[in-house]
Formats: C-alpha cells, structure tokens, sequence
C-alpha cells in the first residue's frame, strides 16, 4: 500500500482538487496550504514529496520529527513544519527547535510552558489553538464554551504568536458544521489562519476557508 503509492502524482491529484475546490467557492487557490502529513511514513517516503516540490509537512509526534527531519531538511530552503499532535509540556523546547509551526495549543499549562520557552529561547513559533469541536471527551483541543478565553489568555496575558485555530471533526459526523463553527470563532478574533480537513474531506474544508489542509492518506498511501 504505501509501497505503491505514486507520490508525486497523488501531490498533482490533490493540488487539483483543492485547486478545483478553491474556485468554486471563489477563493485563490494559493491560498490554501497543503500540509503533507509524514507521521509513520519513513524518511524516503517524505523525500519523495520534498523531490516533487512539497514543501509544507506535519508530524504528529516530537520524537519522530526529531529522528526524520533534521536529515530530511537539510539543504533543502523553504521547509515548513507543523506539529499536528498532541504537545506535552516537557518537550515544548524540542518542539520548539524542531518545528515551525505548532497547531495543538489547547491547554493553559501548555500555552504558559511555550510562552515561558519561547522567551528562554528566542524561537518564537507561530501557534494556532486547536478547538475540540465536537467536545469529545477523549479528543485533544480546548473545549467551545472555553475557546473565547483561552484564545484571548494565549495572545493578550502571555503575548503567544497566535495566527489561527486547528480542529479534528468527529469521525461520524458532518464536517461542513465544525469548519464553519472554526471559521466563526476565528473570525471573533480576526484570526487568518484555520487549519482544517483531512484526506477524506479537505475539498470541504476549502469550501468553507481552511488556509491550511492537513493530508496524509491520499498523499502517501495507508499507515502500516
Ligand atoms: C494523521 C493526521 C492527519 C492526516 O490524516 P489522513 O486522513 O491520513 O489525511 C491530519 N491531521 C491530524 C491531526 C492527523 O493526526
């Protein structure tokens, strides 16, 4: 499965589709950002993409970013990349050193934690809040009905550099509702970017303003 996958044509098949998604909701397509999601997929896979001129990925874990990525982006200029899973608070300088963008700010223990190193380090990450939009209990991201005032906690108490809102809907239910509740609450606090859909539905979340579309599947074939 992932052996097979034709990486540079599932890129070409999935910039289409944006692109067509784009248009018809009367957005500029170079507006929105495929984010190529490399989580599980070994080194070669991802320089596959980078050789076919991807050049925004995520990773979901700190560790694994660490052990691919410093190899993978050498040499290589224009490289961005998002962590997309959960953050623990002993490995925000990691992440820090290792990520450009971190899209999983959901808790105030977190957001004090980043604020703390970003000062320490002078690395200052672009942040967006991930929001649990279907308020599942088991799911990562800062709940709705607490969205409002984190936001304002991350960007007026601790001065976090943050650009935009993440979210993960609900396997089972529509999507269309939770990007259009983002894309509310992010215009509340004129936030540009919102980091939303997946293989299944990212021509959807075009549709509805995601700048930034996280794809793994349909780029690089199925997880082992
Ligand atoms: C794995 C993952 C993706 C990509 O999922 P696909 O369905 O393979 O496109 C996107 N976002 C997050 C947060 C992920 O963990």
């Amino acid at each position: 499965m992932s052996e097979s996958a034709d990486i540079p044509r599932n890129l070409r098949a999935v910039h289409a589709r944006i692109e067509m998604a784009a248009r018809e909701a009367g957005r500029d397509p170079s507006k929105v950002t495929l984010v190529a999601v490399g989580k599980t997929m070994p080194a070669e896979r991802i320089a596959e993409a980078i050789a076919a001129g991807q050049r925004s990925f995520g990773e979901n874990r700190v560790q694994e970013a660490e052990a691919k990525w410093p190899a993978l982006r050498s040499g290589q200029p224009g490289i961005r990349l998002h962590l997309i899973g959960a953050l623990q608070t002993n490995k925000v300088a990691k992440a820090l050193e290792i990520f450009d963008v971190i899209e999983t700010l959901d808790r105030p223990r977190l957001a004090q934690a980043l604020a703390r190193e970003m000062e320490r380090s002078g690395l200052r990450r672009e942040c967006f809040v991930q929001v649990n939009t279907g308020a599942e209990p088991q799911k990562a991201g800062v709940m709705p009905d607490a969205a409002d005032a984190f936001i304002r906690h991350c960007i007026d108490a601790l001065n976090l550099p943050v650009t935009g809102l993440m979210c993960i809907p609900p396997v089972d239910e529509e999507p269309s509702l939770h990007f259009a509740f983002l894309r509310e609450i992010a215009r509340r606090h004129g936030l540009v970017n919102l980091s939303m859909g997946m293989s299944a539905d990212y021509p959807i979340a075009v549709a509805f303003g995601a700048t930034h579309v996280r794809v793994g599947t349909a780029i690089f074939g199925h997880r082992i």
